[in-house]
């Protein structure tokens, strides 16, 4: 783990929070890596779950909502933490965390009391009980209080789906292990909108995109279980729910959960702000029934996917007699697709013909690197770093030295080490 995190502070991936002014714990930069790896995962999700579907929409729903909202879910009655505090040095703990004694003092405890995990804010210029707001504990609140905008936009038969991606704060007294447990993260979620008497079929479907996610995105399937969550650990309108936990080097951890909510939200916002939140099913199955729908629930953690897809690609081998330390992305997620070299910098005939198929394959493949820095070996390692999968050299033989050659280029395999020799128009297809 020490390793990671000393790769994506080095590299630019992730950076701690506020680091100039002593840190700010639970919270993380993406650094100019990072946030390319980010977006990479984000697009590639709602390009699989939104936009190659038929059956999804998406939204983007503000952070500050209406806290009458938080009241309908349960949050702010219930959404905490056993919270415990040391007599002696006033440190605070998780209370299922820590045994009798302070852990950092041998203190003894004060009484355990629930901590509300949300983060509590002031709206406009009071300050008085009218005014408090929240930031969301949860990106799927927004998707519920969107329900009837949606249906009334858009008519969708059901099964249908709303998705989302989006930030969401929890106040967690012990934020730990990276990235994995923070104060501000990121969500992917989804509500999957199904007839009740449809839900098995549904939660079976999801469970698969699930395992289809996990291998589109390069985590490692080996290291992924299955935990079906027991009757009494459920939260009390579950009527099913599975996490999905990654092997993190610092132990077995839920990665996603998928959860049959049954019509818990919808009826709960329904009941709270008096809009009406059931459906009218005008299709032959539903036969013009009106009823509020139940829902499937996949939420994915974006911060969380980064953790375990960095956990599983993160490799130290052996190549011409040198160890090295790589990343092994999958194209898709990989932050750079590729790395163009001149073969020398201080040839100018070949740093003008890099440059001009850098320019080329940048116009198509955004996420391209340039380096001309020290010799051709280190920044290879320096590529492999970062995991970048194909390396490009232009040299003499590119401009013509050898004549049966000229507009031909290496394409080095970051997994291998191999090299072999293509046309430059051929560049684009190999690396996108
Ligand atoms: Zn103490």
């Amino acid at each position: 783990m020490e390793k990671i995190i000393s790769l994506c502070k080095r590299r630019g991936f992730v950076y701690q929070g506020s680091e100039i002014y002593g840190g700010l714990a639970g919270t993380w930069d993406y650094g100019p890596l990072g946030v390319e790896l980010k977006n990479n995962v984000k697009q590639l999700w709602w390009r699989m779950f939104v936009q190659e579907r038929d059956d999804m929409c998406g939204l983007d729903a503000a952070i500050l909502m209406n806290p009458k909202a938080w009241e309908a879910s349960g949050h702010v009655s219930g959404f905490s933490d056993p919270l415990v505090e040391c007599k002696k040095c006033k440190r605070r703990f998780r209370a299922d965390q820590v045994g009798e004694k302070c852990p950092e003092c041998g203190g003894s405890f004060g009484e355990v009391r629930q901590f509300n995990m949300m983060f509590k804010t002031q709206i406009g210029a009071t300050e008085d009980a009218e005014s408090v707001s929240y930031l969301r504990p949860e990106t799927a609140g927004g998707i519920f209080v969107n329900f009837k905008n949606v249906v009334d936009s858009f008519h969708p038969k059901l099964p249908f789906g709303i998705a989302q991606i989006g930030k969401a704060f929890r106040n967690e007294i012990a934020p730990r292990d990276f990235v994995f447990r923070s104060r501000e993260f990121e969500q992917m979620e989804i509500e999957y909108f199904v007839r009740p008497g449809n839900w098995e079929e549904a939660f079976e479907d999801w469970r698969n995109e699930v395992h289809r996610w996990l291998a589109a995105v390069g985590i490692d399937a080996s290291k992924t279980t299955e935990l079906e969550v027991a009757d009494g650990d459920r939260a009390h309108y579950s009527k099913r729910t599975i996490d999905f936990e990654f092997e993190f080097p610092f132990g077995h951890k839920e990665l996603y959960g998928l959860a049959y909510r049954t019509d818990f939200d919808l009826s709960a916002h329904a009941g709270a702000s008096g809009a009406d939140l059931s459906f009218l099913d005008d299709s032959v199955e539903g036969g013009g029934k009106r009823f509020v729908p139940h829902v499937i629930e996949p939420s994915f953690g974006v911060d969380r996917t980064i953790l375990a897809i960095l956990a599983s690609v993160y490799t130290e081998d052996e190549l011409g007699g040198e160890t090295r330390t790589y990343l092994k992305f999958n194209k898709a997620v990989a932050p750079i697709k590729a790395a163009v070299f001149p073969l020398l910098k201080n040839k100018p005939e070949l740093v003008a013909k890099a440059r001009e198929v850098y320019s080329m394959l940048k116009k198509q493949v955004p996420q391209i690197m340039w380096d001309d820095n020290g010799n051709i070996g280190k920044r290879y390692r320096r590529q492999d770093e970062i995991g970048t999968p194909s390396c490009i050299t232009i040299d003499f033989d590119t401009l013509g030295e050898n004549p049966e050659l000229l507009d031909t280029v290496t394409v080095r395999d970051r997994d291998t080490g191999e090299q072999r020799r293509v046309a430059i128009v051929d560049l684009v297809s190999i690396i996108s």
